[in-house]
């Protein structure tokens, strides 16, 4: 199998107060097909941070503060436009960051970046506020009616699995609003929201009203940034534990945040279910990114009638996924770390380890799509998120059972139900303790409907008005009439 070797086309820099520079101990990039280095990162210092969300303040009562809602949702258009213009550089910077195969980056991520920016540019100047016409017992009457302000300076912290698309979730709802913006992406890969700042810089947004700093999350520019007192909310989207870190620095200055964090998704495929489509279904649920997706399916419990065909139908389709590498060498050990572990305590129906090309590719970071079975429920491969190309089947009996097995764990972000009755579609789906239920699909997303997740992934909800109620104020004005 040949494989393709993509370039950065721009080296990545910050872009601090509409200036592009690289201040800050380098460190490498690389890329996770063959471990080789393709470029350096600038590691922002803490003056760096400081000094972006000084500009994104200024900013705040600059030019920006004139800007109407139809002046700044042109304006994301115009990124948008500019993301097209450039979208060959910006789905090779992402596969050069990620490893992930061209079609996906092409396919979702870029694509997704655009529609981010047109979907929020879209909804905010169609939005209305409420109003209320009061009529007070004395005769004493009045108009109340809502007027949404902007937080101010918000910081945008995202992870690598879809560094574009997850940036951007964030960054297109906060300008939409009003916002000005410090956003970090991963340090494993910063490309594209380099490529992101080199488009806005050229739609001649604002100086300071989009801000990028680059470096770690831990001691370094993710926490200077996200417990910074000059910061109004924080939209973060990562792991669970790291939203715990972000909670505890933000609470210093009571500043909000909107976090979308770690999932361990159940599948459920009930024995009336078209099999097929069931086994397609979860082989793109499991394997899409590999299993590199916060939606992906890690669990996946069967009716037991079903069970061996459609476990043999999975793992034979296992074999044939077309599938890149992890992210990091530090998440391939962590993948195979499990794997081990499984192996010695389950089946391993399919794949288990790492695959040898012999070739370059034997230098990067990559795992076979695995199939498990056999593992009990408290076992950590079925317990915690293990964000790889890893998916463990189980039977089950009951409907019953089957809703209080995919709600059992500490998280709650997605689920999938597959079966061809209706009435046990719309019985199942909403017992589920998730943000998001799938039935006979999975990952179809409408921008405008909530997005987020309960227990530990996630607090708040973002998509559609949701991203713009949380990135404003609402104020109430009230006139005695
Ligand atoms: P991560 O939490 O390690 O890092 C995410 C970002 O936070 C990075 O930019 C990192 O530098 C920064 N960071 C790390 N520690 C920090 C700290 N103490 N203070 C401030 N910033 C810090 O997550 P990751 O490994 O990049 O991404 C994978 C995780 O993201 C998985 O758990 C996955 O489920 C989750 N995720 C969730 C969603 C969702 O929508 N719910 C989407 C994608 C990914």
């Amino acid at each position: 199998m040949k494989w393709e070797v993509y370039e950065v086309s721009s080296p990545v820099r910050h872009y601090t107060g509409g200036r592009f520079h690289t201040t800050g101990e380098p460190f490498p990039l690389i890329d996770p097909v063959d471990g080789r280095t393709v470029g350096t990162v600038p590691e922002a210092d803490r003056a760096t941070v400081d000094a972006a969300v000084r500009a994104a303040r200024e900013a705040l009562s600059g030019p920006w503060a004139s800007y109407t809602a139809a002046d700044r949702a042109r304006m994301l258009h115009r990124i948008a436009d500019g993301i097209e213009a450039r979208f060959e550089e910006f789905v090779a910077a992402e596969c050069a960051d990620t490893g992930k195969p061209r079609e996906l980056a092409a396919a979702v991520d870029v694509p997704r970046g655009v529609a981010n920016f047109r979907a929020y540019a879209d909804l905010s100047v169609s939005r209305g506020e409420q109003a209320w016409h009061t009529e007070a017992p004395e005769g004493r009457g009045a108009l109340n009616y809502t007027v949404r302000k902007p937080l101010g300076v918000v910081a945008v912290v995202a992870p690598w699995n879809l560094p574009l698309l997850l940036l951007t979730w964030k960054v297109a709802p906060a300008l939409a609003m009003g916002n000005t913006v410090v956003a970090k992406p991963s340090e494993l890969t910063p490309s594209t929201a380099h490529l992101l700042a080199e488009v806005i810089d050229a739609a001649q947004l604002p100086a300071g009203v989009f801000n990028l700093v680059h470096g770690h999350g831990a001691d370094a520019a993710g926490a200077w940034l996200t417990g910074h007192p000059g910061v109004d909310a924080v939209a973060f989207t990562g792991e669970s534990a790291t939203g715990s870190a972000i909670m505890r620095a933000a609470a210093d200055h009571l500043t909000p945040v909107s976090f979308e964090l770690g999932g361990k998704n159940a599948g459920l495929v009930f024995a009336d279910a078209d099999l097929e489509a069931a086994v397609a279904g979860t082989l793109r649920s499991s394997f899409t990114n590999s299993g590199q997706v916060c939606l992906c399916t890690e669990r996946v419990y069967v009716e037991r009638p079903v069970f061996e065909e459609f476990a043999e139908a999975l793992a034979r389709g296992a074999r044939e996924v077309a599938y890149g590498p992890m992210v990091s060498a530090e998440h391939r050990d962590k993948v195979l770390g499990h794997l081990r572990r499984a192996a010695g305590d389950g089946r391993v129906l399919a794949g288990g380890g790492a695959p040898e090309f012999g070739d370059a590719r034997d230098g990067g970071f990559w795992v076979r799509p695995t199939v498990l079975a056999g593992l009990p429920e408290d076992h950590p491969a079925v317990r915690e998120e293990i964000f790889g190309p890893v998916v463990h089947l189980a039977p089950f009996d009951t409907e019953e059972e089957a809703v209080a097995l995919a709600n059992a764990g500490p998280y709650g972000l997605a689920a999938t139900v597959w079966t061809g009755d209706l009435a046990r579609a719309h019985r199942v789906a909403p017992r589920l303790d998730v943000g998001i239920a799938w039935v006979n699909t999975w990952n179809l997303r409408d921008l405008r409907t909530p997005f987020g997740g309960v227990k530990a992934s996630g607090i708040g909800r973002e998509g559609g008005h949701h991203s713009l109620d949380f990135f404003s104020e609402p104020m109430n004005v009230c006139v005695r009439i």
